[in-house]
């Protein structure tokens, strides 16, 4: 196991975006939270540090307790490939689909726990009786019946899940019963996303958040954002700003470099054309590939000056996904199959994740600079890309799937696929937003204004230390 380190960040920072009483409320709850926890640390465990929703959102929800006075800190586990696939294989299985077929039977739950089992020899000279665990999806519920014999109070978060429970979701869950029934609470994105068995008593619900301030999110001016993506030779163009420098996270300043092997497929794209921007690990939910299909498939229903961007991380990127060189390999694979008319105007990236603050700058440079946004995921427990982008004020378009039906309400703040695999429906809605600029501001106006109301860091905050207070009576 290996601790993360942890800037701490001040929530006064996050008060001055609300009105007053808001910000008051945040702060109680953050006076509350020192008063109950009296010197208890507050124990975060998961199963990689960086890629996916989950390690962004815990970097900054941590650095704002951190900011809040609270003693919190994130330890990740290390496992053997063998429990990396098998535990892609349960989060493919908790989302209803089969992933690589492979069995949930005695040999895999030995690997699981004997993982976990060295792990928790670490955990256990750290964590002490008192302490508060939070551990985070199905990699590390395992660790919670060891965590309650030292007397840890135990929380398992759930940030994964899917609305209907069938036959393959039901395999995981049985997999899982008997680690998640010894934590003291649960904790998912969506009242759906529970097992048929959970004790619903036990469990509250509280949907991730989003840090305006984070290197991700953080304003940036339409100007700078044209530069980035020139210095990084992802938009054609004169890159003439020499040393662009952003702030990372951490304090640190970084500087864009030059990365002329962005390109999975597809070349730079040019600087006057509207960009269809997707921006996921290479998992097969997240349908990249179907992303490309619709697009080619919808070429001349679309404006002709309009461009389709899959961004996601390098290969060995995310070290808990053991599938993403796989499906970025079908997605090249795919794109080669292509017209050369659609070839052009498609392009597959794939960001470098050894400067995980130049990733995030990346990003934000890229989702500021798309016309439109798109998520055509086919589950989501939470589409953190869908809230970024909304963040920045751009319209989206993405499937009623998961929590991303309750992020977007269909027509006022986005717009909603109803069915993920309806391809030229989902090229119907992107025609429809690149046609009207109207249409356009009035989605990414509404979107920004939804973040700011729901899903800002307060909220999460709050609904913690209510859970918190619950767990030490
Ligand atoms: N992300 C990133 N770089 C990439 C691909 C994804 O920083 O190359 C981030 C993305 O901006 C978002 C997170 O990874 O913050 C993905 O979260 P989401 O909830 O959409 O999906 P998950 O990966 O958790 O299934």
């Amino acid at each position: 196991m290996r601790e993360v380190h942890i800037d701490p960040m001040s929530v006064e920072r996050l008060a001055h975006l609300m009105d007053p009483e808001r910000a008051e409320r945040l702060e109680a709850s953050a006076a509350l939270a020192r008063r109950i926890l009296d010197g208890r640390v507050v124990w975060n465990v998961s199963s990689t540090a960086s890629g996916g929703g989950v390690a962004e959102m815990l970097t900054t929800l941590l650095s704002y307790t951190r900011g809040a006075g609270i003693d919190t800190r994130w330890l990740v586990l290390e496992g053997s490939p063998g429990y990396f696939r098998l535990t892609k294989r349960l989060h493919n299985v908790l989302h209803g689909v089969p992933g690589d077929g492979g069995p949930l039977g005695d040999a895999e739950r030995d690997e699981y726990e004997s993982v976990l089992a060295d792990n928790f020899e670490t955990l256990r000279s750290l964590v002490r009786a008192g302490d508060i665990v939070l551990l985070h999806d199905p990699q590390t519920a395992g660790l919670a019946a060891g965590l309650r014999a030292v007397g840890a109070h135990v929380v398992w978060r759930c940030h994964i899940g899917r609305d209907n429970p069938t036959e393959l979701t039901d395999l995981g869950w049985s997999f899982l019963e008997p680690y998640v029934s010894v934590a003291q609470a649960t904790v998912f994105s969506r009242e759906a996303y529970g097992p048929r068995w959970l004790d619903r008593r036990r469990s509250r619900i509280i949907p991730p958040s989003l840090d305006p301030f984070s290197t991700k999110n953080v304003d940036l001016p339409p100007g700078d954002v044209d530069a980035v993506l020139r210095q990084a030779a992802l938009v054609t163009g004169p890159a003439d700003h020499g040393n662009l420098a952003f702030d990372r996270r951490d304090g640190t300043a970084g500087t864009v470099r030059a990365h002329r092997s962005l390109f999975a497929a597809g070349d730079e794209v040019p600087a006057d054309v509207r960009v269809v921007l997707q921006v996921s690990r290479w998992d097969r939910l997240k349908d990249m590939a179907g992303v490309l299909t619709a697009f080619a498939a919808g070429l001349r229903e679309l404006p002709s000056d309009t461009h389709l961007m899959l961004v996601g991380p390098e290969a060995s990127g995310v070290g808990d996904d053991p599938e993403g060189a796989e499906v970025l390999a079908e997605c090249v694979d795919l794109w080669k199959t292509l017209p050369v008319d659609a070839r052009e105007r498609v392009h597959l990236v794939a960001l470098p994740m050894d400067d995980v603050g130049e990733n995030a700058h990346l990003v934000n440079a890229l989702q500021r600079h798309a016309s439109v946004v798109v998520q055509k995921s086919l589950v989501e427990g939470f589409g953190l890309t869908v809230t970024e982008a909304m963040w920045k004020n751009r319209p989206v378009v993405a499937s009623a799937v998961g929590g991303i039906q309750d992020q977007i309400t269909d027509g006022a703040d986005g717009l909603l696929l109803a069915d993920p695999a309806d391809l030229a429906g989902f090229t119907d809605l992107i025609a429809r937003v690149l046609d009207d600029d109207h249409l356009a501001q009035r989605l990414g106006d509404a979107a920004g204004g939804t973040v700011r109301d729901r899903y800002l860091g307060d909220r999460n905050l709050i609904q913690y230390v209510d859970l918190f207070s619950e767990l030490l009576q």
